[in-house]
């Protein structure tokens, strides 16, 4: 069977075409626009390929209640051509299969878990650290929705003493985003995050903001593996010095095989950087059958 993947971004929108052992037969790239630019170029692409459903792993926040009457909206983003917009109508209005629809996050949570190094676990934390932090969680084996779905990347956090840094947040300020996110780096060091790579208190703050956050979902959530991803998480300088102030943090309270490995506790994603289109082939799969 062929399944269709979006992975619906707020730069760029892939497009794929994947069968149910998870082999990509096909995939393009479309930079993201405006809904009346974009949305039909995807049309055109999924139109073509004889697909069975098609799954969509969106950025948000998302509308993800059944019984909502915007479910299948993209809400209160900052991209403000896409804020209220119905993606999920578009392609039920214009495809007539099975749709699957969640986060990209939690997309690529999926991802993980089906293809990759999440598999066969109960309960699991994707993070990624980019434009904005984003988290989707696996608990109990299944995507965790609740009343839409996490947003683990506006955790609130104190600000470390002496961090002057006013926050990016339109929302919280200073919320994890708002703090540790990309544009937040570049806002606070006055250079692109990949430009600051030789300067060590740069990676050590972020990592403590990072680690902060990553300790709290440990608490919470038990989780048995937490992925990092994201464009900031491409400092390889960065993932070490998380798990050094994660286990700091944690003051040995939690001992659990796990933890006694952070290196294979605290990993990179393991699909290259598939995990997010892989997720999104699996919503589709999922959806395949379900009445929509
Ligand atoms: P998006 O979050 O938009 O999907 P990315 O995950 O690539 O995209 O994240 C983009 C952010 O990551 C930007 O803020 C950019 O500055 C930052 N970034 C990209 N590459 C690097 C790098 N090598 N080192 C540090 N930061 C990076
Ligand atoms: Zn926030």
């Amino acid at each position: 069977m062929r399944f269709g993947a979006l992975e619906a971004g707020g730069t760029k929108m892939v497009c794929a075409v994947g069968n149910e052992r998870g082999e990509i037969l096909n995939r393009i790239s479309i930079p993201t626009e405006t809904p009346k630019i974009t949305m039909p170029k995807l049309l055109a692409y999924f139109q073509d390929q004889e697909i069975q459903a098609l799954g969509i792993g969106c950025f948000g926040p998302i509308d993800l209640h059944p019984d909502s009457e915007t479910y299948g909206y993209i809400t209160t983003t900052s991209k403000l051509a896409w804020k209220h917009y119905d993606i999920l109508g578009y392609f039920r209005r214009h495809l007539g299969i099975p749709l699957g629809f969640d986060t990209d996050v939690n997309g690529s949570m999926l991802g993980e878990a089906t293809w990759g190094c999440a598999r066969g676990l109960d309960t699991a934390l994707y993070m990624t650290v980019g434009t904005g932090v984003g988290v989707g969680i696996l608990a109990g084996g299944k995507l965790l929705h609740g009343m839409q779905h996490p947003e683990g990347g506006h955790i609130l956090l104190p600000k470390r003493e002496g961090d002057p840094y006013a926050g990016k947040c339109p929302y919280h300020k200073t919320c994890l985003e708002g703090l540790a996110a990309g544009p937040a780096i570049e806002e606070r060091w006055g250079k692109k995050a990949a430009e600051l790579c030789d300067q060590p208190d740069v990676w050590e703050l972020e990592a403590y903001y990072l680690a902060y956050a990553i300790t709290n979902y440990i608490l919470i959530l038990s989780p048995q593996k937490i992925i990092l991803g994201g464009g900031v998480m491409h400092q390889e300088q960065l993932l070490p010095l998380v798990r050094e102030k994660v286990a700091d943090m944690l003051g040995g309270y939690m001992q659990t095989k796990e933890l006694s490995d952070l290196a294979s506790y605290l990993v990179p994603p393991s699909l290259g950087d598939d995990q997010g289109i892989l997720g999104a082939l699996k919503l589709g799969m999922d959806a395949c059958g379900e009445i929509i």
